[in-house]
């Protein structure tokens, strides 16, 4: 890895995304620390360039086409392409097991939607390389299929979702629809759905499943373009989502994203990792 590597990490401003941005810096590549809020992210990036690292600062709203469509033209003018993707943004809201109308919508439509949307934009513009152009997904182990305490009860539904071979796009967006057609009619709670931060649990059991899908897919490109999409659980982290409760410092929950991101000769890919090391889905 050298400063010709172009990494971009979502939600760098704060929590984990800054400690991702500051350890993929420090390992000697060009980091494009992006943030939704311009002021944030400018400050966050003054302060590790201020520490000699290469990071540069633009303006990136998951949520938000236009922000995707003006990042995209910027990144390829100015770069031509990248080499890595971070989807590390993301949002929680609820503590205990309610989800109101307005935070579940959020939530799907940033942590699975949003991530979803971005990745695609910015699939065209990955470089082919030796090593393998690589996506790591910011997820976590609240999002397994089996899960025993917090799993989705329709055993069909679980099936479906877990064959990765007959996964496809449609089942895992008309899941989400119907969870968030639940919460708008306040049948969620009888409906099946994980118990332990539902919302939440769920987009990202929907980002697993789209790791998935699309390890599938891009498995079938020629030998030289290549592009490796992995997951993983950066533990339980003492950030702003969690009210800086939690197990571990947000460098310690970027170790495992920053690993899984620079594996050297890396072929691995559709796999979910905690602690540097694989988990079941
Ligand atoms: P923080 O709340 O500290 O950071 C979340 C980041 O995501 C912020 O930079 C936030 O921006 C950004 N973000 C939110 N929405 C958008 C959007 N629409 N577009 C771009 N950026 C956005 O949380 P963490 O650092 O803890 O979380 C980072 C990731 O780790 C998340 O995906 C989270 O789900 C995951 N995770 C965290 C765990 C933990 O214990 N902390 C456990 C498991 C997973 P802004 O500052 O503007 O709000």
């Amino acid at each position: 890895w050298s400063v010709e590597t172009i990494a971009v990490v979502t939600g760098g401003n704060r929590g984990i995304g800054f400690e991702i941005t500051r350890q993929l810096a420090l390992h000697g590549l060009t980091v494009i620390l992006t943030s939704r809020d311009t002021v944030a992210g400018e400050e966050a990036t003054k302060t590790l360039v201020e520490g000699g690292l290469k990071v540069v600062f633009h303006q990136l709203d998951i949520v938000d086409h236009d922000s995707i469509d003006l990042f995209y033209t910027w990144v390829k003018e100015k770069y031509g392409g990248i080499d890595i993707l971070i989807n590390n943004a993301g949002v929680s809201y609820n503590t205990g097991s309610e989800n109101s109308v307005e935070c579940a919508e959020k939530v799907i439509n940033t942590n699975y939607f949003g991530t979803k949307n971005l990745v695609n934009a910015v699939i065209p513009l990955m470089r082919p390389s030796a090593e393998g152009a690589r996506i790591v997904m910011v997820s976590s182990r609240l999002g397994r299929l089996n899960g025993r305490r917090n799993r989705i009860a329709d055993v069909d539904l679980r099936q479906q979702l877990e064959d990765v071979e007959s996964l496809s796009e449609d089942t895992i967006d008309s899941t989400m629809s119907k969870f968030l057609e639940q919460v708008r009619d306040g049948s969620w709670i009888t409906g099946g759905w994980p118990q332990n931060n539902t919302d939440y649990s769920l987009s990202k059991l929907a980002v697993n499943a789209y790791t998935r899908l699309m390890a599938r897919t891009l498995s079938e490109r020629p030998e030289g373009q290549k592009i490796y999409i992995n997951c993983c659980c950066p533990g339980w982290v003492k950030t702003a989502m969690t009210g800086w409760a939690g197990l571990t410092s947000p460098e310690d929950g970027a170790d495992t994203p920053v690993w899984l991101t620079l594996l050297p000769g890396q072929s691995i890919t559709g796999k979910f990792f905690a602690e540097r090391r694989e988990i079941n889905f």
